[in-house]
């Protein structure tokens, strides 16, 4: 039997939107499990909680046996290697996320060299699409429900409207 190939899709997720949703429906047809992986960081505070991030991603993928949510701490390919798997997937929007993307990947890989990186392309329609301007847009009272799902837009006006209250 073949050993299970697991990818895991680290990020921010703050929020979930199409543009994440895309890169784990599509890894599916090349993993057979993705673990999404919200990163927990001290000093960057966000908009949601860890915790909130994580219900908002598992009512997006519903109950998917082949998609884990879970978060993590510290070093990521310390994370990875936890996990048993030993693939990182990254989306790739436009050029100006390469540069970061490619610095990363090489500190990973001189960090743990059995860790590989695989970038996914963006899906035309969600190549401009980030949670900072779904935040932005919805921060202002504007429409998101072509950018994140129901839940999502749901959680965005709450907190939204108690901020502005
Ligand atoms: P981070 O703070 O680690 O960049 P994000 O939640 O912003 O976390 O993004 C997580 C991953 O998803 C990154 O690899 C990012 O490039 C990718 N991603 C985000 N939005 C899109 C999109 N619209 N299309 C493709 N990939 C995306």
């Amino acid at each position: 039997m073949s050993q299970k190939q697991v990818a895991v899709y680290p990020g921010s997720f703050d929020p979930v939107t199409y543009g994440h949703l895309d890169i784990i429906e599509r890894g599916l047809e090349v993993f057979d499990e993705i673990i999404v992986a919200v990163a927990q960081h001290a000093e960057k505070k966000g908009l949601f909680t860890t915790a909130e991030r994580i219900a908002l991603i598992r009512s997006a993928v519903g109950d998917d046996p082949r998609v884990r949510v879970d978060t993590f701490q510290g070093l990521l390919v310390d994370y990875v290697v936890s996990q048993g798997a030993r693939v990182i997937l990254r989306g790739l929007r436009a050029v100006s996320d390469f540069e970061y993307e490619f610095q990363i990947a090489q500190m990973n890989r001189n960090l743990r060299g059995e860790v590989e990186t695989l970038f996914m392309m963006t899906s035309v329609p969600y190549g401009y699409l980030s949670s900072s301007i779904v935040k932005e847009v919805a921060s202002l009272d504007g429409p998101v429900a072509s950018l994140v799902p129901p839940p999502v837009q749901k959680a965005l006006a709450e907190k939204y409207s108690r901020i502005r209250t």
